[in-house]
């Protein structure tokens, strides 16, 4: 195994909305929220992705800055890069997509460059699944992990693509609600049964402020949601996430169900930061000692004895 990940996703402007405020356009995409979380471990992670000419350089600057190889992001001269807007309930659990503008997103013809043919894991980030599934089929060979995210979106137009990918794949990660749209289950165990029938050996469903559940048959591992005084925005959380389990994981260089329990909990602890504030910002800054002491509150937070005699 190598520590090469390879990560497909958006690279995006989001405007966001919560109950505490409104940004103007701020840098989102899932594959920008992944590979900031990534870069946290000792990996070599491309992004494939594409972006307009209204791109700033500024941000390119930024994900360079974290060691980010951008060899496989494509920019199209005089085109738009892909929208988002999006407006939070109250409880933040729950969002409204206001606007979806793919722009770029219809000409994307991903290419996996020649040094990431070989990356031991690759994480499809939440993205059309005919797209998904032209990365992967670009593949030297199969790599050790594939990892796919997906959201309504995807999941309501494009369901007989979506489910060749989910047959194609080690490890779904997607939220509670995605879950049960894909099965129809309203139970997260049902639905993690059906989602390892039709393909992914692990499933990963997150619960928002709730954490997160791992299933790999009958193993099943819960992360708590760390509970936090102030939460400001959840976008990119879910990305976060995977993020960091995808990192720590091929930092590892180490694939199993005890692995993956750890990578859950690093995974929890980076979105942690995310949700702090507006867009990238508090990941931007995070520093790994950080990351250790949150890691250590999920440590604390579960950890009791009991003595039943
Ligand atoms: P998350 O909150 O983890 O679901 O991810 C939020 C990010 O996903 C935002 O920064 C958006 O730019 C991006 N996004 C929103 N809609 C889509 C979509 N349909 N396909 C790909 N990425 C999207």
């Amino acid at each position: 195994m190598n520590n090469k990940l390879l990560v497909l996703g958006t690279m995006a402007y989001d405007a966001i909305e919560t109950p505490f405020g409104k940004t103007g356009k701020i840098l989102g995409g899932c594959a920008t929220y992944i590979g900031l979380s990534a870069s946290h471990f000792q990996t070599e992670c491309g992004l494939i992705s594409i972006i307009g000419s209204d791109f700033e350089e500024e941000h390119l600057n930024l994900l360079k800055s974290k060691n980010l190889d951008l060899g496989g992001v494509d920019q199209l001269e005089g085109e738009k890069t892909f929208f988002w807007s999006g407006k939070y309930h109250n409880d933040l659990n729950t969002r409204t997509t206001l606007e979806t503008q793919l722009n770029v997103l219809t000409k994307f013809n991903p290419k996996v460059p020649e040094n990431f043919k070989d990356a031991s894991i690759v994480l499809l980030g939440n993205l059309d699944p005919n797209i998904q599934l032209e990365v992967l089929d670009q593949m030297h060979k199969k790599p050790e992990l594939v990892i796919m995210d997906t959201m309504n979106f995807w999941i309501e137009s494009y369901r007989d693509k979506l489910d060749e990918l989910i047959g194609r794949v080690d490890v779904i990660s997607i939220n509670d609600e995605e879950a049960r749209q894909i099965t129809q289950k309203h139970s997260l165990v049902e639905a993690a049964q059906d989602l390892q029938a039709m393909g992914p050996k692990y499933v990963v469903i997150k619960k928002g402020e709730h954490g997160a559940l791992l299933f790999n048959g009958n193993d099943i591992f819960c992360a708590p949601g760390l509970p936090l005084e102030e939460v400001f925005d959840p976008t990119g959380a879910g990305d976060s996430f995977i993020g960091g389990f995808a990192g720590y994981l091929v930092q590892q260089k180490k694939i199993s169900f005890e692995a993956m329990k750890t990578a859950v909990i690093v995974g929890s602890a980076l979105a942690s930061f995310t949700v702090q504030e507006f867009g990238t910002s508090a990941l931007e800054k995070m520093t790994f000692e950080q990351l250790v002491q949150r890691i250590q509150a999920f440590k604390s937070l579960t950890e009791f004895e009991i003595e039943l005699i």
